[in-house]
């Protein structure tokens, strides 16, 4: 059910590092279309031969990408496989992922970071209409198809990445390591349901408007585990329409979490100038 791509059809450009038992490089795809050779520009991710067994779960990742179409959604282009190399090809999204796009930005407005917001909503909205829950979803798999510009009315345009190894399968440090991203209810059972990316875009959410500061930064893994036996909250934004909204995605109850069509309806109502004159009035300063 997937696209088989050729070996010899890619070329390797730079490495760009390391993500959860894979290696991630730039790359391109030539293909032929009416007797002329195009080339595209493409996002190559290996499985780590020390994680061969993924194998199964690494491809569905894919086929999942490639049977949903959505403009929020990255596109995967096919698979690679070429003697024991398992590859994963995909849209080569220019602006890179958001978590290291907001920390080396010095000002972005709040307004591009709540367009940010919804158009995750958005992507997340499909995938609840077609009862898929996606299982990983935080801004290091946002990625920035275009910058936008706050100050010319620009908006930026993000595409949520694929939600690579099943979790059953990466074992329990990279599972505590995703908290506060991963649901609570996870951690026992391992398997996700879709009020798990609810819980997950709430904390995205918190990541995005705090600049792409990982949340629980500096919590070693036991610390983040009480963080949820204890049944905490992240610390609470400053903008209290917004605080509320990420507190009711992460409810330790999941039935209790919002619907995507609640979450937009918030998100549209949150009104970019109230927090901006909070800003004004110095009760905050940054
Ligand atoms: P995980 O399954 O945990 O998300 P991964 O294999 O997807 O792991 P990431 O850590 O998400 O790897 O990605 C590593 C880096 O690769 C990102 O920080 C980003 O800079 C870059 N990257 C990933 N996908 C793309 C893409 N489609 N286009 C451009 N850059 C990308
Ligand atoms: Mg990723």
């Amino acid at each position: 059910q997937f696209h088989m791509i050729k070996h010899e059809d890619l070329t390797w450009k730079e490495s760009l590092g390391q993500g959860s038992f894979t290696h991630i490089s730039r790359g391109s795809k030539t293909d032929q279309r009416d007797g002329v050779t195009h080339s595209t520009e493409v996002l190559l991710k290996v499985l780590d031969a020390n994680h061969k067994n993924c194998w199964e779960s690494f491809f569905e990742a894919a086929s999942l990408m490639s049977q949903i179409s959505h403009k929020h959604l990255l596109l995967v282009y096919g698979i690679s496989v070429h003697k024991s190399k398992n590859v994963m090809v995909q849209e080569f999204v220019k602006h890179g992922a958001l978590d290291l796009y907001l920390k080396r930005s010095t000002s972005v407005s709040v307004s591009w970071k709540l367009d940010v917001a919804k158009q995750l909503a958005c992507a997340l909205n499909f995938l609840e209409e077609k009862n898929i829950t996606h299982g990983n979803i935080c801004a290091k798999n946002l990625l920035l198809a275009r910058e936008g510009d706050p100050s010319a009315d620009n908006s930026p345009f993000i595409k949520l990445s694929d939600p690579g190894i099943s979790m059953a399968l990466l074992g329990k440090d990279v599972v505590l390591d995703r908290i506060p991203w991963v649901a609570p209810e996870v951690l026992d059972t391992l398997e996700i349901e879709l009020e798990c990316d609810k819980w997950s875009f709430g904390s995205t959410l918190w990541e995005i408007f705090n600049n792409g500061e990982a949340p629980l930064q500096g919590l070693d893994p036991i610390q983040k585990q009480q963080f949820y036996e204890h049944f905490s909250n992240l610390p609470v934004l400053e903008w209290t329409e917004l605080a509320d909204l990420i507190i009711q995605c992460m409810q330790y109850q999941p039935e209790l979490r919002p619907s995507c069509r609640s979450i937009i309806r918030q998100l549209n109502s949150l009104i970019t100038s109230d927090y901006e004159i909070l800003h004004a009035t110095g009760t905050h300063p940054k």
